[in-house]
């Protein structure tokens, strides 16, 4: 091994760039490895036909779902992770989403919301959360929906000037900003460490293994990158859910830990993604919102649901109808169209799980939303419900399932909890039963919620940094 660092950070999405911010700013020796690269500054992460049409910035790493079936989970390698690509929808779980909701099947996380409420407080201010107004044509779709449907701003990561760049503004949800105008891993974190002399960042590093101390494989010694071992006074995983547990489940499984700790066998378990629905609306006009993603709508009957406006405009709409419209028809109604995005906690299934490839073979994500009846049956009452609402204002809509390649939102998978034999880390994101090996990507995430999960993965990031600064690497 050449040089050591205090801190290795596997991965650079929200987890591992707050994480690096918060290890970096006490001064210790921080490296990042990235297995991807930085993104092209040129234009073409704004481009529809590449972005989305071509996909040409997604994962291409093909997995096995539960049936056997080959699929390609929407993931993305690249410096800053999914962040660089996502919604900037930073909103906070609930108080009560912290607790278990035994009836609807879900289990509580190890710390309350106050544990977490001022590193929320810090990730908001770190990636500049504002509010927009509602613009035209969704406000007077909302003054039409029944007022069983509340209505609240939805705090959004991105530059008050955004509105006024018409391209940028009807693509940052599913797009990388050219123009910084969207704060994520890279431009609201790291960019604040990276000229920090204590701080490292190597992209195209993927980290293949984790090497153990030769003394106590309890206690990690460092990382694999390829054949190159690199080692660090301690480990944080933060490859994200689908693939942070691969490396844990790897290792344990190598060192013999795996039969020891009650918590290996939960690594990879309790899956989730939000059970996930578009809806787009029609009307007679061509829509002139630009931004559209301004607010959260909610209603009382669904309490573990939410809907937020895509933030897509009628270019990228359009590519969401039947692929047999022709073109120029698909083109007519996503100008005429408003997108929704439906979403509903799913529950704590054990068996709803990543495993690692078998073999040599392709990784399996075994998942179906059927295990967590609850939240399949509310979320098919609630998608019914918002629907019905929508014709009842004059808005003829078609709904579509979103399919397990959609992974936008996974997580759960190194679930954090009290009792090491129902979770994997615990409430400081340490693995239980390991003396160095921390969590700090969305697999933490004991309770999915019913909102977006970024914010609160920053939050986890930053307070499991704080708690490493406060007790040092030998206490
Ligand atoms: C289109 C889209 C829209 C979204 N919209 C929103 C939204 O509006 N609001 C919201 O809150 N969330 C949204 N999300 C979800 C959000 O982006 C994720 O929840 C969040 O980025 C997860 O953070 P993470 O740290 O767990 O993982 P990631 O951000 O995915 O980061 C993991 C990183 O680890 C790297 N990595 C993987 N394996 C290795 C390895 N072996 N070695 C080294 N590095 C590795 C990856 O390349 C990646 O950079 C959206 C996501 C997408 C895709």
């Amino acid at each position: 091994m050449n040089e050591r660092y205090d801190d290795i950070i596997v991965g650079s999405g929200a987890g591992g760039a707050a994480a690096a911010y918060g290890l970096a700013r006490q001064g210790r020796r921080v490296l990042i490895l990235e297995k991807g690269a930085a993104l092209p500054e040129d234009g073409s992460t704004l481009d529809v036909e590449r972005v989305i049409r071509r996909g040409a910035f997604k994962s291409t790493e093909r997995w096995l779902d539960g049936a056997g079936r080959t699929f390609v989970p929407e993931e993305y390698f690249n410096l800053g992770g999914k962040t660089r690509w996502y919604g900037a929808a930073l909103l906070r779980f609930a108080p009560e989403e912290f607790e278990a909701d035994a009836a609807y099947g879900a289990l509580p996380w190890p710390i309350a919301y106050r544990d977490l409420a001022p590193y929320y407080a810090e990730a908001e201010a770190l990636l500049g959360v504002r509010e927009f107004p509602i613009e035209p044509d969704l406000r007077a779709l909302l003054n039409r929906l029944d007022g069983r449907w509340q209505s609240a701003p939805l705090p959004l990561a991105l530059a008050a000037g955004i509105i006024d760049d018409e391209h940028e503004a009807r693509h940052f949800d599913g797009f990388a900003s050219g123009r910084g105008l969207k704060a994520d891993a890279v431009s609201a974190l790291l960019a604040r460490i990276a000229s920090l002399p204590n701080v490292t960042l190597r992209t195209a590093s993927a980290v293949t293994a984790l090497l153990p101390d030769p003394t106590d494989a309890r206690g990690v010694a460092g990382v694999c990158v390829g054949n190159e071992a690199v080692s660090g006074e301690r480990v944080l995983l933060a490859a994200g859910a689908l693939h942070s547990p691969r490396l844990l489940a790897d290792y344990l499984e190598r060192t013999g830990l795996a039969r020891a700790l009650p918590a290996a066998r939960q690594v990879g378990r309790y899956f989730k993604r939000h059970l996930l629905t578009a809806v787009l609306a029609f009307g007679p006009r061509r829509s002139e919102d630009r931004l559209r993603k301004t607010v959260l709508l909610s209603a009382e009957a669904f309490p573990h649901s939410t809907v937020q406006p895509l933030g897509f405009g009628g270019d990228v709409l359009s590519t969401l109808l039947p692929g047999f419209l022709p073109a120029p028809l698909a083109r007519l109604l996503g100008a005429h169209a408003y997108g929704f995005f439906l979403q509903t906690e799913d529950g704590s299934d054990t068996r709803n799980q990543v495993r690692v490839a078998n073999g040599g073979g392709h990784p399996e994500l075994d998942y179906d939303a059927a295990r967590t009846p609850a939240a399949l049956a509310e979320h098919r009452r609630f998608v019914a419900a918002f629907r019905r609402a929508l014709f009842a204002a004059g808005s003829p809509n078609g709904a579509r399932t979103i399919p397990l390649a959609g992974t936008a939102h996974a997580c759960g998978t190194l679930a954090a909890g009290d009792d090491p034999a129902r979770s994997v880390v615990d409430a400081d994101g340490r693995v239980h039963g390991l003396a160095n090996l921390h969590v700090v990507d969305g697999s933490v995430l004991a309770r999915s919620s019913r909102v977006n999960p970024s914010l609160t993965i920053y939050a986890w990031a930053l307070r499991v940094a704080a708690g490493l600064g406060a007790r040092g690497v030998c206490t």
